[in-house]
């Protein structure tokens, strides 16, 4: 086997961890109080009780008998995280890493967030476990998304705008960075997605991995067998992976992960560093990050998790881009035909699988993992198709 491949963190030649002394000391210790705490009977069994009693799992594997109908080739099937506690997936995520902050004695939660979405399933989660919540985010962003900022307020959080930079997300992530290794003694780093340095996408993997836990589970008792394809949308990658995650092994089920057109980082990335990690990223002529842009703000990032990094470049994962009129376009068909408005991110999923139900037949099977809700974007597809 492949040198690297055996080595923590890494996922081929992508993962790693590309920081400064002082933030390794941090990461290391927290790599090790990960896999101490991971299967600790008490522990699993306190993630257990809280993804039941709070989040409402386990969410159903909706069949989706309209859609299926109307499409005319294999049976569809919708793993649904919409119906979670705050409607995504991220609260699967927060909840555990805030049980891991709680064992290691953190009384801070620190998060960055772009959009909103990661800092609301922080504050969230600090709420419950009654935490001191600080969550950075670009002077710009606080203004675009001025009602997250609201929303992650009245559930007590701080939210400090970072005016550094051009205020964005990196700048952000960099505010946070700082912070954890002035304050790491009492302080935890919350990351939102299956990306960053060692271990983060490995931890963020492993809470997000009930995902396929379930819907593997679920598909086998009502169908009896496992599906053909698993289709999810793709930003940093968290809900993709976990999605993924107990199918990785079937060689006989295709994953595939579906990115917008105007942000292909696993369709035309290039191996590079991004954030402290190595994955595929997409460039500009300067070797830059470029700057993208995607209708969904989720899945606006130039960078992708290092495990579908590799899970691309070793070819047992698939991924494909669709435009944004196909977007808007599921956006509305899955409202129509089955009353579920989905996140923009997740009708990236629902667009890809409609092109490729054209291409199967009538006895195979499509997992479509919908990430998330579409309340919060219902305003933002108003604006866009009026
Ligand atoms: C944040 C978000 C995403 C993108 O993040 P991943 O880490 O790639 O899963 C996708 N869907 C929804 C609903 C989100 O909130």
């Amino acid at each position: 086997m492949d040198q690297q491949l055996q080595q923590e963190g890494y996922f081929g030649e992508f993962g790693g961890s590309f920081v400064p002394p002082e933030l390794q000391e941090v990461l290391s210790y927290l790599s090790e109080q990960f896999y101490k705490f991971r299967d600790d009977p008490e522990f699993k069994e306190e993630l257990r009780y809280y993804l039941s009693e709070y989040v409402g799992r386990e969410n159903p594997l909706t069949y989706a008998e309209r859609l299926t109908k109307a499409w005319g080739g294999p049976k569809i099937y919708l793993k649904r995280e919409d119906l979670n506690h705050t409607g995504a997936h991220k609260i699967n995520n927060a909840i555990g890493q805030i049980l891991l902050a709680k064992r290691m004695g953190a009384k801070r939660i620190i998060a960055e967030t772009g959009a909103g979405q990661h800092g609301v399933a922080t504050a969230t989660a600090c709420a419950m476990f009654n935490m001191e919540c600080i969550i950075y985010m670009g002077a710009e962003d606080t203004r675009r998304q001025a009602l997250n900022v609201f929303r992650m307020e009245l559930l007590g959080a701080t939210v400090v705008p970072v005016h550094k930079g051009q205020g964005r997300l990196k700048d952000a992530v960099d505010e946070a960075l700082d912070d954890l290794v002035r304050n790491y003694k009492n302080t935890f780093y919350l990351l939102g997605s299956a990306v960053g340095p060692h271990p983060f996408p490995t931890m963020v993997k492993h809470f997000q991995a009930i995902i396929s836990e379930e819907s593997k589970r679920q598909i086998v008792e009502k169908e009896g067998r496992l599906p053909d394809a698993v289709v999810a949308c793709t930003g940093g990658g968290s809900n993709a992976i976990g999605a993924f995650a107990h199918y990785i092994d079937e060689p006989s089920v295709r994953l595939i992960g579906v990115e917008p057109d105007q942000a292909p980082s696993l369709t035309q990335g290039v191996p590079s560093i991004i954030h402290g990690f190595k994955c595929l990223v997409l460039l500009d002529e300067e070797g830059q990050p470029k700057k993208t842009y995607s209708i969904a703000a989720g899945l606006d990032y130039p960078g992708i998790g290092p495990e579908h990094s590799h899970l691309k470049v070793s070819g047992r994962a698939e991924y494909a881009t669709v435009t944004n009129e196909e977007v808007l376009e599921a956006f509305q068909e899955l409202s129509r035909t089955e009353g579920i408005i989905p996140a923009l991110e997740s009708a990236h999923a629902v667009a890809y699988a409609k092109q490729l139900a054209s291409t199967m037949s009538e006895d195979q099977i499509i997992i479509v993992n919908l990430s998330g809700r579409g309340d919060k974007d219902v305003e933002q597809v108003y604006q866009m198709l009026k």
